[in-house]
Order: C-alpha cells, then structure tokens, then sequence
C-alpha cells in the first residue's frame, strides 16, 4: 500500500512514532538524511523543512544553499530495528527556494526521465540482483578483509555468521514491507546476493538505497561489516547489481514480448536493445562510478567486459533471461552496487528511449564466448570493449549528448568535476605493486 500524507501523520500517532528520519541520496549515490521530532513531521509533509545544501558534496555553493525537503508520503517505512523508540523514515526530493524541483537532486533527474518515457506511453520496470561482502570486524570494529567462511556459490554451509546475518537481513526486510524473490550464497567466500521484487524504476532505486542500509545495519548486529565495494579482493569475483528491466503500457501490459519474433521480442524490446547498446560505453561512467568499478569488469569473474548481447550465453553486457510472456525482460550486466541507482537507472531509460525513438537496430547477438574469441575476431565482429577505467569512462560520457541530457547540467559538471579530482588522486599514488615490480630491478 502507498500512504499518503494523513496515512503517514494517523500511523505515526497510532505507533507511537517519535523520531523520523528525511532521506535523500546525494550525487554520489550516498544517502543523506536529517532527522525530525514527530512534532515537526506535520510540518515536514507540508514541505516546510530547509536544510544548508551547501554541506552538501557536489550540491550547491553557500550564496544558493537553502534547499526545501519534499518528503514522498508514499515511502513512509518504519525501521523495525529501532525498538528503543520508534523511529521511522521518509524519502524526499529536493526543491530549491523558489519551489522548483533541484536539478542536483538524482531522484528528481530520474523522475524527469520516467516523465519522458511516460509520454511516450511507457511505463518502466527494474529488478537489481545486489551482491555484496560481509567481512569481519576487529575489535574496534573496523572492517577486515577476512571472510566469515569458504563457501560458494549456493552453498548450503552449516549455519554460520553469515548465514544467519543473511536470514535476518531478509526478514527485515520483508518487514519492510520488501518481497524477497531469492537470496543465496554468491561465487567468492563471504559473498552474497539477496534479490527482491521488481517495480517501477522509481520504488526500485528507493529500495535499492533502503536496501543497502538495510544490509549495512544488520551486518553491524551480527559483528560484520558488509560492503557493496564493486571489487574489495583482487582474484576473485566482484559485486555486481545486474539490472533486470521492461517496458510495460500504462495499465501494465510488457511491450517487449512479441510470440511471433524467434527470440520473443518485440520490435520495442530490440530498439530499447539498440539504444542499450549505442549508448553503453557512455552510461557506464554512471553505472561503474569508481576507481575500484574498472577492476570488476575484467575477464574471468562473470563481470561483462564487451558490448555484445546474447539470448543464450551469459558473458555479454546484455543477456535476455529466458522468461516470456509479461517476465520478458533484458538483463544488464555490467552496474555494480557503488553506482547511485538514480542517476543508473535514470541514464540506462533514457539509452532505451532513445534507441525507440530512432529505431536503433541490436548488432547480431554473439552467442559464442567472448572470451575465447581473439582481439581479431573481436575486431571483426565490430565489438567493442567496456571502458577499461573510470577516466575513459567519464570522456565517453563527455561524448554523449543524450547521456548527458539525462542526467542534466549541474548533476554532470559536478560528477566530472568529482570524478577528475579522484582520478587525479589515485594516479599520482605509487602502489606496492609497483614498489614490489621496480624497486630491485632498477
Ligand atoms: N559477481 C558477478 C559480477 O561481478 C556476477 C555473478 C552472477 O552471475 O550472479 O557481476
Ligand atoms: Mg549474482
Ligand atoms: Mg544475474
């Protein structure tokens, strides 16, 4: 059910509810949130609560910085950990001054997208599979990089404390009114994937940040650190958030199956497809945002590393899972959990939508293993790579006027800003690996 703003004031009085929290994600894809007394939550539902943007990584500079929190009734949600004294949240969008949506505000840029596609009569599902790491703390508390076990994937270990931390991230979860599909034991030792339903773009990217806490909190209960870092071990597989997603009409009916095309796609599902495709190396700036992104999309740990597509084999950037019918849906490999589901989701439609509206045509499908195939054969077969690290990325990005449209002008200038800064970082470093390779030998 959806609350609207008498809902969440009635529940709030009926439960007892003394503290809320009025969420929001920044750029970056880090949430935020200042927390209210219940005496100001009426206030707050009338969109009455300002806050210092300035404070704010990548939001605005000090002239310009008060910032109005519009929060979303219907993403009221109690936190069912919080026993002491009830507490509760909301997720808000960001509005300035003058009572305009902000355009640094990620959720408003997705918003902006879903508007376009529901103009053109589209309505647009998301299911993420997020992956993630639990690690042990020390006795500080500070996170290790050591593993609660040796499992792997599906593995049925006898219940240990990453088990049992699992079980009750689901549980809580469901409580949260969240309906769990799947979750399970991932390839790597202490990974795991926990996998709920889809919806529309934006309840799923809510859930994706509310799922993120989620997993961090009760990690924390249970003596472990949990990490959505893309690859926190070299050698073995990363976390990925593959991106399960369709196109449906207005009143619900998925526009990508068509029983009478070979593979059961519609010609909709082929031109989302295109667009996919043509605009893949530029999205990824957003979907892969970090340093530590590029390191995943290497061959040889299930991660994509090559534009292709595929019905059958599971390599490529894009798979087409096997359900038919109103499940027909395309699978995007390549986000990772560090990517802010937004502004992912936001750039991964618009690639779509503009794949629609210019009739962009699929490649063939590559149903070999790409990994086998020589750069040659690649070159021949006219496939590209991934960007190979967050700074080729950010120049695709800067290429790609549709991308960039998607995400608007203060979101991009900001993030390139960011991102340049970080690259610039990280490359001046002189690593152990380099300490280890030159330091004798010259
Ligand atoms: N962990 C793999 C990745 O980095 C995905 C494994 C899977 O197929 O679920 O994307
Ligand atoms: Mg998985
Ligand atoms: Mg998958």
């Amino acid at each position: 059910k959806r609350y609207s703003k008498e809902d969440v004031l009635k529940i709030s009085k009926d439960l007892g509810v003394e503290f809320i929290h009025l969420q929001f994600t920044d750029i970056f894809g880090v949430m935020k949130n200042v927390a209210i007394t219940i005496e100001q939550l009426e206030k707050a539902l009338n969109n009455e609560i300002m806050f210092d943007g300035s404070s704010i990584d990548g939001f605005v500079r000090i002239e310009e910085s008060d910032m109005y929190l519009r929060p979303d009734p219907s993403t009221f949600v109690i936190f069912p950990w919080a026993t002491q004294v009830r507490e509760a949240r909301l997720i808000c969008d960001i509005y300035d001054k003058n009572g305009n949506p902000f355009e640094g505000c990620p959720r408003n840029a997705l918003k902006r997208v879903l508007k376009e596609a529901e103009e053109m009569g589209y309505k647009f599902n998301v299911g993420p599979e997020c992956e993630f790491f639990l690690f042990y703390t020390d006795e500080k508390g500070n996170p290790s990089l050591v593993t609660h076990d040796n499992a792997g994937y599906f593995d049925l270990a006898p219940v240990d404390l990453g088990e049992s931390a699992r079980r009750d991230m689901v549980l809580t979860l469901k409580d949260m009114g969240f309906e769990i599909e799947a979750s399970h034991h991932e390839v790597a030792p202490g990974q795991h994937e926990i996998d709920f339903k889809y919806d529309d773009a934006l309840m799923t990217a809510d859930n994706i940040m509310t799922f993120k806490m989620v997993v961090r909190i009760i990690a924390q209960r249970h003596g472990l650190h949990a990490t959505f870092m893309p690859k926190p071990i070299a050698g073995i597989n990363g976390s990925g958030m593959h991106t399960n997603m369709s196109l449906a009409t207005l009143d619900g009916k998925n526009v990508f199956y068509d029983e009478n095309d070979e593979l059961g796609l519609s010609k909709v599902a082929y031109n989302f497809l295109g667009g996919l495709i043509k605009h893949s190396r530029a999205f990824t700036a957003i979907t892969n945002p970090t340093v530590n992104s590029y390191k995943r999309l290497v061959p040889g740990y299930e991660a994509p590393v090559y534009v292709a597509w595929s019905a059958s084999n599971r390599s490529p950037l894009i798979r087409v899972p096997a359900k038919r019918g109103n499940s027909t849906r395309l699978e995007l490999r390549s986000p990772d959990p560090s990517a802010n589901p937004y502004l992912a989701l936001a750039t991964i439609l618009k690639a779509g939508l503009d794949g629609i509206k210019k009739e962009i045509e699929p490649p063939t499908p590559v149903n070999g293993n790409i990994y086998n195939m020589s750069g040659k054969e690649r070159k021949e077969q006219g496939i590209l790579s991934l960007p190979s690290n967050i700074y080729e990325a950010v120049k695709e990005l800067s290429n790609d006027e549709i991308i960039k449209e998607a995400l608007g002008k203060h979101i991009y200038d900001r993030f390139v800003d960011a991102i340049e800064l970080e690259w610039k970082e990280y490359i001046t470093r002189v690593t152990q690996w380099e300490i280890d390779k030159y330091l004798t030998k010259f």
